[in-house]
């Protein structure tokens, strides 16, 4: 058994939580490849060092001295040393990273350092070996991974040292400099190392336990998702849950490798494994894996009697294409059809659009509704349970919430409804009762 374990910047802010991270290695002999974040906030009025990063570098652009933001990290990392009773000078390495510092240095090289003075902290903690991610983590000339390059970088060094921690968020581009990947990068570090040693499990440490069914900040106390597949994540990702990106998951779900989430400060809790294939599903299992929805769209609503849908329709959407405005969902009546649209994409095109439409179709009306919020139940079970539907829309009308617009994933991995911006967490909070209580 192998497992790859990323823990994100909360999970090392200081030396308590490196200690919360050493019981949780050493309690699992398997969690041999260790990931690691640099230093988040350790309370809400702090900063994460790749923030205070970013702020030395513009201070270094502009011309004003960094030198309290750097003496601010050094502390950092020389406290967690202390306290941890370690035994790395990490002033020296520090001062010479500092002192080479000039305008132009590189923003990449300047702020991949949160990852890795933390990472050496952390490996020298555990007694695993510390691998630059410079040395395999691989970038091509697009700037995409060059996982050819990489994967059995990963392998050798995991092969040559047996236990091994690797910095996040960063890797080498084809020309010898430092790159850095997209904030949160560390996810994405984390799943190319287990698709590299080909990992029974990637475990993401974080300070959630697991995936929520639906936002805290709408819900209160929302129960976390033991199981979800890859696709539910996605429908979720994009209704606007903030779950793990795409990007980052995409080498582990190509190996079918399973992704667990799991919490720091509450390791016991099992978390939310995503996988690939769910697998046999017990009858009493809810049939709603999650809830999410975003704010701010538009139905265009086009009437015209006797109109063949298809062909108007497609016009319609020739019309839409010419303006960039993606449409997300699609309703078609007999002698009309509604298009629900981002608010944002039709702010600066609504009226030459419309007037597009009214000329090149003829249409008898074209009605545009703005203010609408979409707001989507996910779930693989829906389609084996008859009456999910019948069961949303019930809890809904039985809050005389008004539903403006319905669509289904034509996978049936969801059922999505409009309803007023102004309706939006009330929709969700119902949504939540209705199946979770
Ligand atoms: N430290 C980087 C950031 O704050 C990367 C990461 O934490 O994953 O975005």
């Amino acid at each position: 058994m192998l497992k790859v374990v990323k823990f994100g910047g909360s999970s090392v802010a200081g030396a308590d939580q490196f200690r919360k991270v050493r019981d949780i290695i050493l309690s699992d002999p398997s969690r041999r490849v260790v990931v690691i974040s640099a230093a988040g906030k350790r309370d809400p009025r702090d900063h994460k060092l790749t923030d205070l990063l970013y702020l030395c570098h513009a201070h270094l652009t502009y011309g004003f001295p960094a030198d309290d933001i750097l003496s601010a990290i050094r502390t950092r990392f020389a406290s967690i040393r202390d306290d941890l009773g370690l035994s790395w000078r990490v002033e020296d390495d520090f001062d010479a990273f500092a002192s080479s510092l000039s305008r132009d240095t590189s923003v990449d090289e300047l702020v991949s350092r949160g990852e890795y003075f933390t990472s050496r902290l952390m490996a020298e903690y555990l007694g695993y070996t510390f691998v630059d991610a410079a040395d395999c983590v691989f970038f091509n000339y697009e700037g995409q991974f060059d996982r050819e390059r990489t994967d059995p970088a990963i392998r050798d060094a995991l092969e040559k040292n047996g236990r091994i921690v690797i910095p996040g968020f960063y890797g080498r581009s084809p020309t010898g400099k430092i790159k850095v990947m997209s904030r949160g990068g560390s996810d994405i570090s984390g799943a190319l190392a287990a698709a590299a040693v080909d990992a029974d499990v990637y475990e993401n440490w974080t300070d959630v336990s697991g995936i929520l069914m639906a936002d805290p900040k709408i819900v209160a106390d929302p129960k976390p998702i033991a199981k979800i597949t890859f696709a539910e994540l996605r429908e979720l990702a994009y209704m606007g849950a903030s779950v793990l990106h795409e990007d980052s998951i995409l080498p582990v779900k190509e190996k079918g490798i399973p992704l667990n989430i799991r919490n720091t400060n509450c390791p016991e809790d099992p978390g939310t494994v995503i996988v690939e294939n769910a697998g046999e599903e017990a009858e009493q299992d809810r049939p709603i894996t999650g809830i999410a929805g975003r704010r701010n769209f538009t139905v265009l609503t086009v009437r015209k009697r006797g109109m063949t849908s298809s062909f108007d329709l497609r016009e319609v959407l020739e019309i839409t294409d010419r303006y960039h405005a993606a449409v997300e969902h699609i309703t078609l009546g007999l002698d009309s059809f509604a298009l629900v649209i981002a608010s944002s994409a039709l702010e600066s095109c609504l009226y030459d659009l419309i007037a597009d439409i009214q000329k090149e179709c003829a249409p008898d009306e074209v009605n545009v509704q703005d203010g609408i919020a979409l707001v989507a139940a996910v779930g693989r079970k829906m389609s084996s349970r008859p009456g999910t539907s019948g069961r949303l829309f019930q809890a809904l009308g039985q809050e005389g919430l008004n539903i403006r617009t319905i669509a289904q994933g034509a996978d049936e991995l969801s059922i999505i409804v409009g309803v007023d911006n102004s309706d939006f967490e009330k929709t969700i909070r119902v949504l939540y009762d209705g199946f979770t209580g």
